[in-house]
């Protein structure tokens, strides 16, 4: 496996993902590296995670009052990893669908943003370590890699797109995160302070800050030491030209 982020000028990189805080769970240490390194990078989150309840949350909250949150939230961590910009679709969270509405939408936002990188999820990940993966994650990423391919740079996948004025755009490179079939891995020991300080700004959604550090620290890879843990971030990265 090689590390292939080794581009000769800034890119435009687009995160196509479920839910507040996916960015920073499933690459956060990516995206804060390509940050660093003078890359533009984009958000267009699907839903704001408004089914997002735990054991920690409030009995007065409501999904309205917590999509709102974590609109803030996930502003915040954007912000901490370097990104440029947050944008949400607002779909109902847990609900979502990869439908042709959807491959519209993330049409229209790949022609809007014009990414040269497109990041998104593994949607054949059924299984995690941490049981089932959610079917929002499975969804989202399954309806981005429909809108690159052989939608976004096509003129006669959606029309009407063209005459909203959004003409085809094909991104170069498509980085799955969160996947089981990884082609790509990236070093992050350099940037894990930056992706864990962006998770802490999801407050709804980490419980005890704590012991949520705890729990983090210890994805480290195997061939760490107490004195040196290292960490990885795996894709499975998908070249067109
Ligand atoms: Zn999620």
């Amino acid at each position: 496996m090689t590390l292939p982020d080794t581009w000769d000028s800034p890119q435009n990189i687009l995160v196509v993902l479920a839910h507040p805080d996916d960015p920073e769970f499933f690459c956060g240490g990516t995206l804060a590296r390509w940050a660093r390194a003078g890359h533009h990078i984009t958000y267009q989150l699907l839903t704001c995670g408004d089914k997002g309840f735990n054991d920690s949350t409030p009995d007065t909250m409501t999904p309205d009052a917590l999509c709102a949150i974590r609109h803030e939230e996930q502003i915040a961590a954007s912000r901490a990893i370097g990104a440029e910009g947050v944008h949400f679709m607002d779909c109902a969270d847990g609900y979502l669908v990869p439908d042709i509405d959807l491959r519209r939408d993330i049409v229209r936002a790949i022609r809007k943003f014009k990414p040269d990188i497109l990041v998104t999820c593994d949607p054949q990940t059924l299984f995690t370590a941490f049981g089932i993966n959610h079917p929002d994650h499975r969804a989202a990423g399954q309806a981005a890699m429909d809108a690159v391919y052989p939608a976004a740079g096509s003129p006669v996948f959606f029309p009407e797109l063209l005459i909203e004025g959004h003409p085809p755009h094909m991104p170069r490179e498509v980085w799955c995160s969160l996947t089981i079939q990884p082609n790509v891995v990236v070093d992050i020991t350099d940037t894990w302070t930056t992706k864990l300080e962006a998770l802490l700004h999801h407050k709804t959604q980490i419980g005890d800050p704590e012991k949520f550090k705890e729990r983090m620290r210890s994805r480290h890879t195997e061939d760490s030491t107490d004195d040196a843990p290292r960490y990885e971030e795996k894709f499975r990265v998908v070249k067109y030209r």
